[in-house]
């Protein structure tokens, strides 16, 4: 049987920048991926935000890769060429209640290590945003947005330039753990076994199920996994804005809010629809949440301007009742399984914190 250094599950972008790391640290490295190419699931189903990590729960997973995934992120991105954009975010408040909660939040950023948020009056944003209605907002000025393909195809080349080898429509099958080595098991047009010693299950939605097909990986170390699917709108008007705009947070989610492409299209979204089953059609009649919601800060939003566009699924490992999680990643000290790091609930802030994942990932696996 052929033998690895390392086997990665997932060519998403947490997979990849993870083979990127392992290979770059001198390891063999084998991405198994069992779509036909990188990046077809949540990572091509986002708003391709880097986010400045402001609402976080202080000292979570999500808060500190968030903010050391974004420097890295930015610094990735400017050395290489790859679009992105640091074009920055409003937060507006469009009432009273709502002004008062934006001090509060710029204190939870500045708590997380976000240290450049601006707070504006009603008018500082206008002569940044002459389009917006709002009572005052805050500025992030250390949001941006990416061309993740861009930022993937990069990942990948670096990976397979530090010897990394892919092998698609390759899904793993099962594995088993024993004695410091794990066997594995891969299925598709040309089915493999393999054993390595380092395996990085960054399967994503997949990544519980992909757990439990681990023989040896203890099944209460196991989290629940749900789905909430985000849904978006495009704008068939012309967005008068530059910067991304968001309302002030209402218990549950984010609100709707603005985000812009590279070519500077607007979308709309994404909402959180909690649902059973895969499933990416979006439906029209959420429009209808859509409008009123946006018009709050954008009061001139045509009739009929929003079409439905896509829909994007976070790996949710805590039940819609529980209003926030935190990633999970697991190392052989969280389950005892030699030589196996899972990767759960890697959703928002993902994309944004992807190097700084992969960091942990090697602290993890002491490479
Ligand atoms: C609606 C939405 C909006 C978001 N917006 C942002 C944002 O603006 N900014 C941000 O930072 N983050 C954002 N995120 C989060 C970000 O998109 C994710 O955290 C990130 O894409 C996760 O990458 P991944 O590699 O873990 O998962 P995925 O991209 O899902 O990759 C997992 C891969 O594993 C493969 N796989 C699954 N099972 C197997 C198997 N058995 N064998 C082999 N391969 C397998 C799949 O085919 C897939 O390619 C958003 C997420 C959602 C849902």
């Amino acid at each position: 049987m052929d033998r690895v250094d390392c086997v990665v599950v997932g060519a998403g972008v947490v997979g990849l920048a993870v083979a990127r790391k392992l290979a770059q640290a001198g390891r063999e490295v084998i991405v198994l991926e069992e779509a036909e190419a990188i990046g077809t699931i949540t990572s091509s189903r986002n708003s391709e935000v880097i986010h400045a990590g402001i609402y976080y729960r202080a000292g979570s997973w999500m808060a500190r890769m968030c903010v050391s995934g974004k420097h890295a992120l930015y610094r990735y991105c400017g050395e290489r060429g790859i679009p992105h954009k640091n074009c920055g975010k409003l937060i507006v408040a469009t009432n009273a209640k709502e002004t008062e909660k934006l001090q509060s939040i710029k204190a939870h950023a500045e708590a997380n290590g976000v240290l450049d948020m601006q707070l504006l009056s009603g008018e500082a944003a206008r002569a940044l945003e002459p389009a917006l209605a709002c009572d005052a907002a805050l500025l992030s000025p250390s949001t941006g947005i990416i061309d993740s393909h861009a930022y993937m195809l990069s990942l990948r080349g670096e990976a397979e330039a530090a010897g990394a080898a892919f092998a698609f429509h390759t899904p793993l099958i099962r594995a088993k753990a024993e004695a410091g080595v794990i066997e594995i098991e891969a299925g598709g047009e040309a089915p493999m076994t393999l054993q390595c010693d380092l395996l990085v299950n960054a399967a994503g939605l997949s990544a519980t199920t992909v757990a439990r097909h681990i023989d040896g990986m203890p099944i209460d170390r196991i989290p629940p996994a749900y789905l909430a699917k985000g849904n978006y709108f495009s704008c068939n008007a012309r967005a008068p804005f530059s910067r991304l705009i968001y309302p002030v947070p209402e218990p549950g989610g984010l609100g709707v809010h603005l985000t812009l492409d590279m070519a500077g299209q607007a979308r709309f979204g994404p909402d959180v629809e909690w649902i059973e089953t895969i499933d990416y059609e979006v439906d029209p009649s959420r429009a209808e949440r859509f409008y009123p919601a946006i018009r709050k800060y954008w009061p001139t939003l045509p009739d009929g301007a929003l079409m439905p566009s896509y829909s994007g699924i976070r790996p949710k490992i805590v039940p819609p009742a529980v209003a926030t999680q935190d990633f999970l990643m697991q190392g052989p000290r969280d389950h005892g399984v030699a030589g196996l790091i899972n990767l759960f609930g890697i959703e928002s802030p993902g994309l944004t914190s992807s190097l700084a994942i992969a960091d942990h990932v090697a602290e993890l696996a002491e490479i």
